[in-house]
C-alpha cells in the first residue's frame, strides 16, 4: 500500500509548527514517531495535504524533574527514552513499566509519548485497506454513516489502545497543548471525550507539547499487566495500570485504570475509596476486578470476544493490585 501524496513541513519550534497548524487547519496531520500515522496514511485513513513533522523541535524532547519532584516530559520524548529513565523508574514505575509494553523496541525507538497519548483510537472494521473498507461500505468513523459493530446506534466504539495513558490516569498527569492563543494546561482525563471518532479534544490548530507528573504522585509501587495476542508488537486488547501506596500494612492510598476496552482510557470509580485502608487479600483484589470490569465496555472492535477481553480486565486487575501490596511498603 503506496502513501498518498503530500507536502512535508518540518518546523524548528513549537510556534513555527502551530504557524503552520493555524494556516492549514483541517489539511494537515501532525507526524511524531510516525509509527501509527504513516501506516494509517498507507490504508488511506488519513491523506492530508500536508504533513507536520515535529521531529525537529528539539525542545519538546527529554525528561526534566522539577525543583518539586515532579517531573515534566516533552512531547517528543521517545518510549525507549522513557522505558529506560532510572529517574522515572524509581519514582513513578508505572509508566516505564507501561511504556516497556508498547509495540517492539524497535517502534519504542520510534514511537513518542505525544504519539501514544493521541494515538488514534481502533477497530476491526477500520483499521484496515480503503479496498476492504469500501467493500463493507464503510463505517461512522471514515467515509461512511453506520457502525458495524453497534449496527442501529450512531456513535462510534472504537477502542483507545494505547499502554501509557492509564499509567499516566493513575499518576494525576496533566498535559500542556499550545495553539494559537498560546498554551493551555488540562488533567489528561479531561483530553478523552469517551467517543471513538472525535476522541480527544484538540483543536485542528493545536499539539500537545509536555506532560507533567506531580510530585504528589511520586512513589507509588506500580503495576500494569497487558493482554495481547503476541507476546511482542500487539497493541492492548486490555491494559490495567494499579498504582499504590502502603503504610502498616493498609492501603494508604491507590489507584486503577483501565485501556483498550472502551473509546478512552479510563481511571476507576471508586477504586481508591475500595481500597483505602485496608489490607490486601485476595477476597478485596477480587473486588476491585469487579470494578474495573464493571467500567469495561468492550465490543466486537477487535479479533478477541468483549467477553473475554471484559474477564481479563477483571483478571489482570486482580493480578496488578495483589502484585502492587506484594511489592513491599514505600
Ligand atoms: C505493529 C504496531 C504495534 C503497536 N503496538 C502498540 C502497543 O502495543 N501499544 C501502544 O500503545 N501502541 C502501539 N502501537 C502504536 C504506536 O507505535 C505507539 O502508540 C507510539 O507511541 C505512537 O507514537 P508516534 O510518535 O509514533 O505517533 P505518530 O504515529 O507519529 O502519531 C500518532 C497520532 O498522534 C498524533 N500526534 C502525535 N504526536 C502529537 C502531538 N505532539 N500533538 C498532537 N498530535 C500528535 C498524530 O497526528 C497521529 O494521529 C503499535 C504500532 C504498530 C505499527
Ligand atoms: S466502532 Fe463502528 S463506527 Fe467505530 S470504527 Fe468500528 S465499525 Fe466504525
Amino acid at each position: 500500500m503506496s502513501l498518498p501524496q503530500f507536502k512535508l513541513l518540518r518546523p524548528r519550534s513549537v510556534a513555527e509548527a502551530v504557524a503552520h497548524l493555524t494556516k492549514y487547519g483541517g489539511g494537515i496531520r501532525v507526524l511524531a514517531g510516525g509509527t501509527d500515522i504513516i501506516p494509517s496514511m498507507r490504508q488511506k485513513l488519513f491523506e492530508p495535504d500536508y504533513v507536520l513533522d515535529l521531529r525537529g523541535i528539539a525542545e519538546l524532547r527529554g525528561i526534566n524533574p522539577q525543583p518539586d519532584g515532579g517531573a515534566e516530559i516533552g512531547a517528543l520524548t521517545t518510549i525507549r527514552t522513557i522505558e529506560r529513565s532510572d529517574f522515572l523508574r524509581e519514582h513513578y514505575s508505572v509508566l516505564t513499566e507501561a511504556a516497556a509494553t508498547v509495540a517492539s523496541p524497535v517502534l519504542r525507538n520510534m514511537g513518542t509519548i505525544g504519539g501514544n497519548i493521541c494515538l488514534d483510537t481502533r477497530c476491526l472494521w477500520y483499521n484496515q485497506s480503503l479496498t476492504w473498507r469500501k467493500g463493507c461500505g464503510f463505517c461512522i468513523k471514515k467515509d461512511g454513516d453506520l457502525c458495524h459493530v453497534a449496527p442501529g446506534g450512531t456513535k462510534c466504539w472504537a477502542a483507545f489502545s494505547g499502554d501509557t495513558p492509564p499509567a499516566l490516569l493513575c499518576l494525576k498527569a496533566e498535559i500542556e497543548i499550545a495553539g494559537t492563543n498560546g498554551t493551555r494546561r488540562l488533567s489528561l482525563s479531561d483530553f478523552y471525550t469517551g467517543l471513538g471518532d472525535n476522541y480527544r479534544q484538540l483543536q485542528p490548530n493545536e499539539l500537545v507539547t509536555r506532560v507533567f507528573l506531580p510530585a504528589s504522585s511520586a512513589g507509588y509501587r506500580g503495576v500494569y499487566r497487558k493482554l495481547r495476542v503476541r507476546g511482542s508488537i500487539d497493541y492492548p486488547l486490555a491494559g490495567v495500570a494499579v498504582v499504590m501506596k502502603r503504610s502498616n500494612g493498609h492501603v494508604a492510598d491507590a489507584r486503577i485504570g483501565i485501556t483498550a476496552v472502551n473509546p478512552a482510557p479510563l481511571l476507576v470509580k471508586g477504586a481508591s475509596e475500595l481500597l483505602r485502608g485496608k489490607a490486601v487479600d485476595e477476597a478485596l483484589a477480587e473486588a476491585a476486578g469487579d470494578l474495573a470490569a464493571r467500567i469495561s465496555k468492550p465490543l466486537t472492535t477487535s479479533a478477541l470476544t468483549p467477553e473475554y477481553r471484559r474477564e481479563m480486565i477483571r483478571v489482570f486487575t486482580k493480578r496488578a493490585v495483589l502484585a502492587a501490596a506484594q511489592a513491599g511498603e514505600n
